[in-house]
């Protein structure tokens, strides 16, 4: 029988183990929401540690940027490579030493055997398998070797990996905390390779040992490595390991419910979420609800409210859909919570052209206009530049060019000596001349913003300045009168 960790009794504590393979997912993100609400709820721990075994899949620069967004979204970690710890170091490939420990104990002890099989063997041995339609695996070749042949082979240094024994029809079950009891035949389990032929673990072996020496409780992970459990679950009982409980968390779906979340409805990376204008607290209140609930109606989490309500209990078993409109929802709410001071400096962010005074002007204008902040730059874009339109455009009511050039012309002359109150004065000026507002104003907001979708723009027009206004009524009078 496979001993679980007790959830109650001990210490808690947790990881997220991310590989430096790229950009941190969004559902990446998620997990160590989870990792990190459970271990602060009960006074634990969570961990970060780097999981570059795979050499081949390392990305240069990853590791910095996985745990500086990590950061970036507010979140830290207790022990980690960059802080260090009692069980460290945090990075696998630091770690090379504990692991040949491992291997030798667990070779040793008749659990793993060293496998001399050449790539041309195993590639023809997958590829006679799938032609006879059999699920590909090893056919545990060297798993019958004599001692004898296993030394010769090693005296000849012949290259090896080292595999794992897997018992015959063996039924191998556990408690997942979010799907119950899940059994596995060992027979549908293939000797899962342990230590490379270059004398690295796998990730199987390496996560096992890690998770076991960092005296880890729970492992929150992705639903993917719900098949490897079994190889993980034998490790454990061959080195009489207390195993961590498992949640294997949901998929995240695509907006459309179509299929796991990916590119091609939007960005899935972690950093592309910020770098777009949404709040870190925004994002995390949408991600803790992707998978959980708190059991009442209650939508808002701050982080603390979250990790204070957090409970295994409430984890879901059905993938959720990850619905942009609710992200844009939150984003929404949460910038509308921002006093303007706050606003100013997430504005200069997304605008570093605009001056301050520019901004002050655009906080209050804006801030119930934006859905995220990185709208603000195609909305203030005429600010900056003399946005390219065609004449048709200043038409678009159906006005009458005649009467569109009178329309400007007049709104010259009246900027033109003044520049305060503008609102006021333009709507005497349309009473005065009897033009229909929404046709003037068309014909304005083109001419200002070159765009028919706009912030309001007479409000807008402190942050352009009067001389950079009359500059563009001139460009569009010339448009309209060419
Ligand atoms: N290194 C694995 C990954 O990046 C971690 C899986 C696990 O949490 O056990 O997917």
């Amino acid at each position: 029988m496979i001993k679980l960790a007790m959830i109650d009794s001990k210490n808690i504590r947790t990881r997220m183990a991310p590989s430096p393979t790229g950009e941190l997912h969004i559902g990446g993100l998620r997990t160590l929401l989870y990792d990190y609400a459970l271990a602060k709820k009960n006074n634990g721990q969570f961990i970060l540690r780097i999981e570059d075994t795979d050499q081949k899949r390392l990305v240069v620069g990853s590791q910095e940027r996985i745990l500086q967004v990590i950061k970036d979204y507010g979140l830290n970690w207790d022990e980690g490579p960059d802080i260090g710890g009692p069980y460290g170091p945090y990075v696998q490939s630091e770690r090379l030493d504990i692991y040949q420990k491992y291997i030798k104990e667990l070779v040793d002890k008749g659990f793993a055997y060293y496998c001399f099989c050449t790539q041309e063997r195993l590639d023809s041995l997958r590829a006679t398998q799938k032609a006879a339609k059999q699920l590909p695996r090893y056919d545990q070749h060297c798993f019958h070797l004599s001692k004898d042949e296993i030394q010769k082979n090693l005296d000849a240094k012949i290259p090896y990996t080292v595999r794992l024994v897997i018992p015959k029809s063996e039924t191998i079950i556990f408690d997942d905390i979010i799907r119950g009891k899940i059994k596995f035949n060992t027979n549908e389990v293939d000797d899962q390779v342990l230590i490379k032929s270059n004398g690295i673990p796998t990730y199987h072996f390496a996560a096992v040992v890690d998770d076991h020496l960092m005296k880890i409780t729970h492992v929150f992970r992705g639903e993917e490595w719900l098949t490897s459990t079994p190889k993980h679950l034998l490790l454990y009982r061959y080195f009489n390991w207390e195993a961590p409980a498992f949640a294997h968390l949901t998929v995240l779906l695509n907006p459309d419910g179509k299929g796991k979340l990916s590119k091609r409805t939007g960005s899935t990376h972690a950093r592309v979420f910020l770098d777009e204008g949404y709040l870190p607290e925004a994002m995390l209140n949408f991600l803790m609800l992707l998978g959980w609930n708190p059991g009442t109606d209650q939508e808002f989490f701050t982080l603390d409210q979250f990790i204070q309500n957090f409970s295994l209990e409430h984890l879901h078993k059905k993938s959720p859909i990850f619905d942009r409109k609710k992200l844009d929802y939150f984003n929404g709410y949460y910038l509308r919570q921002k006093t303007d001071e706050q606003l100013f400096d997430l504005f200069k962010k997304f605008l570093p052209t605009a001056s301050d005074d520019q901004i002050k002007i655009l906080v209050p204008v804006l801030k119930e206009r934006i859905v995220k902040l990185s709208d603000l730059v195609s909305q203030t874009k005429f600010l900056f530049e003399n946005v390219e339109y065609d004449q048709e455009l200043l038409l678009k009511k159906g006005t009458d060019p005649k009467l569109a050039i009178d329309m400007l012309t007049k709104s010259k002359e009246l900027i033109n000596n003044n520049f305060d109150n503008l609102s006021e004065k333009l709507l005497e000026l349309i009473k005065n001349n009897n033009w229909n507002t929404g046709e003037f104003f068309m014909v304005f907001r083109v001419a200002i913003c070159g765009s028919v979708f706009t912030p309001p723009v007479v409000e807008c027009l402190p942050a352009l300045g009067q001389k950079k206004t009359l500059e563009k009524i001139d460009i569009a009078i010339t448009k309209l009168t060419q």
